[in-house]
């Protein structure tokens, strides 16, 4: 899959403290969860998301007799709260161990292609594609597979891009004590290529620069690290 170039038209999502001095608006990156969220445990939750999507198939006019269909309401029911949708449980947000950088590395790092999954959250339909992640180093650094798990804690709820971008953007932030955090994520949308108006080739760049990273060289930098082969 050759990726198309990413450019600096892609129109970066601002900082929140920038956009925002509004404290309630800030809650706008917060995925909206419900108060009482976590009060029925993974059991119980799959046991009633059987029962519902049992009914959407019956509905849809399915034989759920059919051995073909008869496991298919407890295996999505499993899969959205143990796998695709275990990010909305912060009980599996991922816990990064941070080294010093002893090597006094100060220039930006950058992890790149980090293929992710998610699904989006008006359609219930899969967003893939490759999310870059840049920063730089305060003093501490993180085992890179770490970078890659929060990303995938994020994409594994139902998602906007916009707001998948931002939410790792601050959780780098936040996790490295850093306040210059780059973030760009290519994705195409299944809501837009197998239905709707049916664009198959089209994607969906957006970005996340902070403190540094809104230096024009220091994002061309990363850009074109991210264009490199
Ligand atoms: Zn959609």
């Amino acid at each position: 899959m050759r990726q198309k170039e990413i450019s600096l038209n892609i129109r970066p999502i601002k900082p929140l403290d920038e956009e925002f001095d509004d404290d309630h608006l800030l809650t706008n990156w917060e995925t909206p969860m419900r108060a009482d969220a976590f009060e029925l445990d993974d059991e119980e939750k799959i046991n009633r998301i059987e029962t519902h999507f049992r009914e959407i198939m019956t509905t849809l006019g399915l034989d759920l007799n059919d051995d073909s269909l008869n496991g298919t309401p407890r295996r999505v029911a499993k899969m959205f709260v143990k796998e695709v949708f275990s990010g909305l449980n912060p009980k599996n947000r991922p816990h990064a161990r941070l080294f010093e950088n002893k090597y006094k590395y100060e220039q930006m790092l950058v992890e790149k292609d980090i293929t992710f999954y998610s699904h989006c959250e008006h359609h219930f339909v899969p967003i893939y594609g490759k999310i870059h992640v840049a920063y730089f180093s305060s003093g501490k650094v993180i085992g890179l597979s770490k970078i890659n798990r929060i990303v995938q804690y994020y994409a594994k709820r139902p998602q906007v891009q916009e707001r998948l971008t931002v939410q790792i953007g601050k959780e780098i932030e936040r996790v490295l004590s850093t306040p210059d955090v780059g973030v760009v994520v290519d994705a195409n949308h299944m809501c837009v290529a197998s239905r709707g108006v049916g664009d198959t080739n089209s994607k969906t760049g957006t970005a996340y620069f902070s403190g540094k990273f809104k230096d024009e060289n220091t994002k061309r930098e990363f850009l074109n690290y991210i264009n490199s082969k």
